[in-house]
């Protein structure tokens, strides 16, 4: 007899979470057993990133991680299924958070608030259909400009998101401005209730200021050990307030040889609440090692 295999939904960002594109060592069999875990049958990945597609597709080969089978991209605004190979958009999604904006395009909202103090658009490849992204300064005036942006859009009768995020390696403010529907959380929650993947067999993970949202809320939730202190800090806060302490696991490392950082995190945190994970990653033969 064997007991009924529950299906795992992993639920993870891509830089500094995944890859291991910060400035803290990686371990060298983190990334071997997180391709391991999500090659087990049970085991649905998805990945959700500020990236676009085109440049998920880049880290995967670049970093040889898995090809996953869903993909919550552009901080939450678009929802693809992978399958044999191809893509497909989900177009329920982008019809749902499309309301939060009125039918607006980012264009109009972009004119809204133009002005403001500090704000630099970027690139065109950075925008998206249902995300309009500047950059800011490191020291930009958060409070005060994040209430006179959103007094603005209330004013107009846009319900928007504004995630401010500090790039460590540039040192530059990250400002997206999305649909308030179109959250990584409730991108997770939808494919949840969709694919039926349960609040216990479903674990994300992330890194930085704009996985706060995803990672203090009602789901499982881990913090990789490269965190910065502020990130840490601003997390444990946040999820004490709304009482969901519980739900928040910090990886610290010291954990089968690996520490903490990056992939080896999100096995760790995975772990915390789905013990029975490690033996689908713990045995050497699982594992596909290239030589560098
Ligand atoms: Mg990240």
């Amino acid at each position: 007899m064997s007991e009924p295999i529950q299906p795992i939904l992993i639920c993870t960002d891509l830089d500094r979470t995944l890859l291991p594109n910060g400035s803290q060592p990686e371990s060298p069999l983190a990334r071997p057993r997180f391709r391991a875990l999500a090659a087990a049958p049970n085991v649905s990945v998805a990945y959700v990133t500020g990236r676009h597609r085109e440049l998920v597709m880049d880290a995967i080969a670049e970093y040889d991680i898995p090809v996953p089978e869903f993909l919550i991209g552009d901080v939450g605004t678009s929802i693809y299924r992978i399958q044999d190979g191809t893509w497909t958009r989900w177009p329920e999604w982008a019809k749902h958070i499309g309301e939060s904006w009125g039918g607006k395009t980012p264009d109009a909202l972009a004119a809204l608030i133009d002005d403001v103090d500090g704000l630099l658009l970027q690139e065109p490849a950075k925008q998206g259909p249902f995300k309009l992204s500047y950059y800011t300064p490191q020291d930009w005036d958060r409070p005060a400009l994040l209430a006179e942006i959103g007094q603005r859009f209330d004013a107009q009768g846009i319900d928007a998101n504004l995630i401010w995020s500090l790039d460590e390696h540039t040192g530059t403010g990250l400002l997206d401005v999305l649909p308030a529907a179109a959250s990584k959380q409730h991108a997770i929650e939808f494919l949840m209730a969709r694919q039926g993947f349960s609040h216990e067999g479903t674990v994300c993970a992330g890194d930085s200021g704009n996985d706060l949202a995803m990672l203090t809320g009602p789901l499982q939730a881990v913090l990789v050990a490269n965190a910065t202190s502020d990130v840490r800090a601003d997390a444990t806060a946040l999820a004490e307030t709304a009482g969901l302490g519980h739900l928040l696991y910090q990886a610290r490392g010291d954990f089968h040889g690996m520490n903490g950082c990056y992939s080896a995190g999100i096995l760790e945190g995975v772990a915390h609440y789905l013990p029975d994970t490690v033996g689908l990653w713990s045995d050497p033969s699982l594992l596909r090692i290239e030589p560098d």
